[in-house]
């Protein structure tokens, strides 16, 4: 494989690019692995690649039952960001943060991360209080995070709409410097064509639709093309999870699927250098602008369940409305598209990474809206859960039996109502 430098680049600009060969192959499948992980998004391929890198694990593949990146990874909004508090969380998302820092690096792959600040706006003094309470937490635990005043915030981010009349007047922000964006796709591809290096095989076009089981582990995968063997299992399949554990006979995992959409504008010049989010009386924002200029926003679920990867008009309305609220002078510009993804909503908010019931299958789901910034971290862990044998003592509470303990992480305190947990 060729890599990704400076001078390939140079070369291949003088020799017609003829020197860059295929990202990953197209294997078939074989009739046995030792590990296979169903669903190509961020997560199957991030689990793959630590399997193969952290714990030289060889003979595995990722199925998918599509194109690899088509599920939500290929449909969020691109932000990433380690503002937790709960304990397992806070220690998680500081190391995905981590790990997205160096992540160009270690794929040879540009992932676009861009390290813009993450500016969530306040509102009372409540919410500066309880901003206060989050960001001192994160910056006592190793992580980045301040206060901005009102002043400071204008300096920062001057086009908000900053009236005392406006519908939701702004008092300051609650700031994360390292956090930002990066290029979904890239993602998946850098972490496909570096596990694909490491020998992963990636089988696209492939659809699990069923389960064999004898003596309390998952024996074959059935899939479209054909029956597949494997010592170890894992289930990276986001949104549709709770169609896989039904698969493999095992009743209801505490997750329901909603659905998420996602806005992108015409291009424009310059105009946010930040992510800009605000969550205040049943209206919830987020919007930033992509290296081509178009502003990407989203807002909150559809409030039904779906498995839909369909966008409707009542969220253009709400979106629209919550765009006009805080950034007024978006009034004119057009919309280019919108679309939408199928989350993993979990009863706590928070995801799992985990054993289950059955001896040899292995559970990560349950990733709300925030799996994107999740998925170095996601990956890493869930490949040492699935080489070890036992979880990590950051995820050790991230199982399904957390809820029979009464231990819930619910970082929002919006109690078990997925819908609620955006
Ligand atoms: C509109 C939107 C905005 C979002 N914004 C953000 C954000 O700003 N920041 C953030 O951190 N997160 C965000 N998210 C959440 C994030 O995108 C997801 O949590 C994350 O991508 C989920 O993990 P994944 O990439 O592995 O999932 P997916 O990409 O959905 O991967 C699962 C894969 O499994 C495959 N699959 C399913 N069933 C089968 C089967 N039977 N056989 C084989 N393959 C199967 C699917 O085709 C899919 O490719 C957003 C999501 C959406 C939809």
């Amino acid at each position: 494989m060729t890599r990704f430098s400076g001078w390939n680049v140079f070369w291949n600009g003088l020799t017609g690019q003829t020197g860059w060969q295929r990202q990953w192959r197209d294997p078939e499948p074989k009739p046995h692995y030792d590990i296979l992980i169903v669903g190509a998004g961020l997560h199957g391929l991030a689990t793959a690649y630590y399997l193969a890198k952290n714990h030289g694990l060889k003979n595995i593949a990722v199925l998918e039952k599509g194109w690899l990146g088509g599920g939500n990874a290929g449909r969020n909004t691109t932000i990433v960001r380690s503002n937790y508090m709960m304990p397992g969380n806070r220690e998680f998302y500081e190391h995905s943060l981590k790990l997205w820092e160096n992540l160009s690096h270690d794929l040879n792959y540009n992932v676009m991360f861009s390290q813009r600040a993450h500016v969530s706006l306040l509102h009372s003094p409540a919410a500066r209080d309880a901003a206060a309470r989050r960001y001192n937490t994160m910056r006592l635990t190793g992580s980045d995070g301040e206060l901005w005043n009102l002043e400071t915030l204008k300096a920062n981010v001057p086009l908000l709409n900053y009236s005392p009349d406006a519908r939701f007047p702004i008092t300051g922000a609650a700031v994360q410097r390292r956090a930002g964006t990066a290029r979904h796709d890239a993602v998946a591809w850098g972490y496909a064509r570096a596990a694909d290096q490491l020998g992963v095989d990636i089988i696209q076009n492939c659809e699990v639709i069923g389960v064999t089981r004898k003596n309390g582990q998952i024996e074959n995968l059935e899939t479209s093309r054909g029956s597949i063997g494997a010592k170890k299992i894992g289930f990276a399949v986001a949104g549709n999870s709770s169609r896989l554990w039904d698969m493999a006979g095992l009743g209801t995992l505490p997750i329901e699927s909603h659905k998420l959409q996602a806005f992108v504008s015409e291009p424009l010049k310059p105009l946010l250098d930040q992510v800009v989010v605000f969550g205040v009386g049943g209206a919830h924002f987020y919007i930033s602008q992509s290296n081509k200029g178009g502003m990407v926003f989203g807002g909150d679920l559809d409030w039904y369940k779906s498995y839909a990867q369909r966008g409707n008009l009542p969220i253009v309305q709400d979106v629209a409305e919550c765009a006009m609220s805080i950034l007024p002078c978006l009034g004119r510009v057009r919309l280019l598209r919108h679309w939408s993804g199928v989350m993993d909503m979990s009863m706590d908010g928070s995801p799992f990474i985990c054993k289950t019931p059955l001896d040899n299958l292995y559970l990560n789901a349950g990733w709300n809206y925030g799996g994107f910034k999740a998925s170095p971290a996601s990956g890493w862990y869930f490949a040492d859960l699935i080489a070890n044998d036992r979880p990590h003592q950051f995820i050790v509470n991230h199982d399904l039996k957390r809820f029979e303990r009464g231990y819930n992480i619910d970082e929002r305190g919006a109690g078990p109502d997925p819908k609620l947990h955006g």
